[in-house]
């Protein structure tokens, strides 16, 4: 059997087959003898198990505790940032997703000496999701790969170079700003 997986658009209810010639596969059902897509997607079968299935157009993207996303600051308060998030787990997203960041309690900013500003608007920082609850994405940098990896120079706008852990210097005018750096921070090609 050569047949190749057949790529054919459906919608459900669309019918896919007879049931003496397929076994209902995922997201399929069987109608009284004919087999019916459950979902739209794309048509695949299996000529070896005889069976057919759809696959989801759109497969739902979730993100999950422990996951990673990398995205830009878009505001900045005392204790939290917002993150619009473009990339998660490495890979572009285009779902829109926000995230909260929390910058309260983060390690290396002991009692009476915390850091003044781990992340400024427009920073791009690789976080970690610690928590969904109620529906926000939570996120933290307090781990040595996550935070900041590219942020441009407050003074004149050209990216800033790794200084020291937990500072970045502009090469062009010799401005020092304060940031949590990502281990990586100052590399290129910058990785999501
Ligand atoms: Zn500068």
């Amino acid at each position: 059997m050569k047949e190749k997986a057949k790529q054919a658009g459906v919608i459900p209810g669309d019918r896919l087959a007879v049931s003496e010639e397929f076994l209902p596969g995922q997201h399929t059902y069987d109608d009284s003898g004919l087999i019916r897509a459950l979902v739209a997607g794309s048509v695949q079968k299996d000529a070896k198990n005889m069976e057919i299935s759809v696959k989801p157009a759109v497969e739902p993207e979730v993100i999950k505790v422990d996951d990673w996303v990398t995205g830009q600051v878009e505001g900045a308060q005392a204790n939290s940032a917002n993150v619009h998030i473009y990339f998660h787990n490495g890979k572009p997203t285009y779902k829109d997703f926000s995230g909260m960041l929390t910058l309260r309690g983060l390690s290396g900013g002991g009692r009476g000496m915390r850091r003044t500003t781990p992340v400024k608007p427009g920073d791009i920082v690789r976080c970690r999701v610690f928590s969904l609850v109620n529906g926000i994405i939570h996120l933290t940098i307090d781990e040595p790969d996550m935070g900041v990896v590219a942020a441009l120079c407050g003074n004149c706008g050209k990216p800033l170079l790794r200084g020291n852990p937990t500072r970045a210097k502009c090469d062009e005018c010799g401005n020092v700003e304060e940031r949590k750096l990502a281990r990586d921070f100052g590399t290129t090609p910058i990785e999501p």
